[in-house]
């Protein structure tokens, strides 16, 4: 089944202790569909401005994404500049330039409005909350979002909670939306307000996922080098959503796999700037990380009566 997003397509400036790169493919549409494509169709829906250098998309074109609802307007491309510490969990934004986002109004082409599955991709909530009046009882709706729209649109996100199946968001992120500073309390904060689902990421420590009273846990993939941490939080969103919609099944037992497909997805992203590393991957290579994260967590000891 295809999968619809809706976010940012950016060009991305990134300092990390390992590099820099300049005006890169970023944005969180373009991050989630490098990955979403290897497991189905993918349809983005998004803005750039006149000056977009638009052969950076022709990889994504190349691995079948629809970026027919991808609309050029008249201004600057959406830009977002970003340092990575040694500790490198956490972004540290210095500069976010809205350009023609900041008069986007996104158009869902006709062919995409009954795509089973949406992913709200970081972007202004008033803008994800517009996409959902645009289509029709979509299988599962899943979001994303980031500090910078819980300090400027809180209640906008609050109202949008309401309105969607599962989110995904990074620790700091939920307790900042929550205000509770323990992550199981902020996921009952979160499905109390709609989502049946939450996806709390750990960085390199690993997702939790969240549905009613279970909890499920999957480590980060220990990698020895990280160059580059953008991104991958939408290519693991892209491993997660892009599993359940090729699989169509939306069982505890799947959403579970969903989890380890998306970090495999996520520990991919690390590994190089951009998507460089995401839209580049064969199948075979990430069936095979999947693997290791089976060995990774896999133990046969009798279990205590
Ligand atoms: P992540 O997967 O969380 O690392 O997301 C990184 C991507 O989010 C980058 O490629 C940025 O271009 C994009 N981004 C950063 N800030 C924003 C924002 N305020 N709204 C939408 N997209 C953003």
């Amino acid at each position: 089944m295809s999968v619809l997003v809706v976010g940012s397509v950016a060009l991305d400036s990134v300092e990390t202790p390992f590099g820099k790169a300049d005006e890169v493919l970023g944005g969180s549409a373009t991050m989630f569909a490098s990955s979403a494509c290897h497991f189905g169709p993918v349809q983005l829906v998004g803005v750039v401005g006149s000056d977009y250098p638009m052969h950076k998309l022709e990889p994504l074109k190349a691995r079948g994404v629809d970026l027919a609802g991808l609309e050029t307007a008249e201004g600057e491309s959406f830009r977002w500049r970003a340092r990575y510490r040694h500790d490198l969990n956490s972004a540290e934004t210095l500069e976010t330039r809205l350009g023609v986002f900041s008069r986007f109004r996104p158009q869902i082409p006709e062919a995409f409005r009954r795509t089973p599955f949406v992913f709200l991709a970081n972007i202004d909530p008033r803008l994800q909350l517009d996409v959902l009046n645009q289509v029709e009882k979509p299988t599962l709706v899943a979001m994303d979002t980031m500090n910078f729209w819980i300090e400027s649109r809180r209640p906008d996100l609050v109202e949008l909670l309401g309105h969607v199946d599962l989110i995904t968001l990074n620790d700091a992120e939920a307790r900042q939306l929550t205000e509770q500073s323990n992550l199981v309390k902020a996921a009952k904060w979160i499905m109390a307000r709609g989502p049946k689902h939450v996806v709390i990421k750990k960085g390199e420590h690993g997702a939790f996922l969240f549905s009613g009273d279970t909890i499920f846990f999957a480590p980060a993939f220990p990698l020895e080098d990280i160059f580059d941490p953008t991104g991958a939080g939408d290519s693991f969103a892209g491993g997660f959503i892009g599993w359940l919609a090729a699989t169509g099944d939306l069982s505890e037992e799947n959403l579970r796999r969903a989890v380890v497909y998306g970090s495999a997805m996520g520990s991919f992203a690390v590994e190089q700037f951009s998507n460089e590393r995401t839209i580049a991957l064969a199948r075979p290579e990430i069936e095979q990380r999947v693997r290791e994260f089976h060995r990774l967590v896999a133990f046969d000891a009798p279990l205590p009566q």
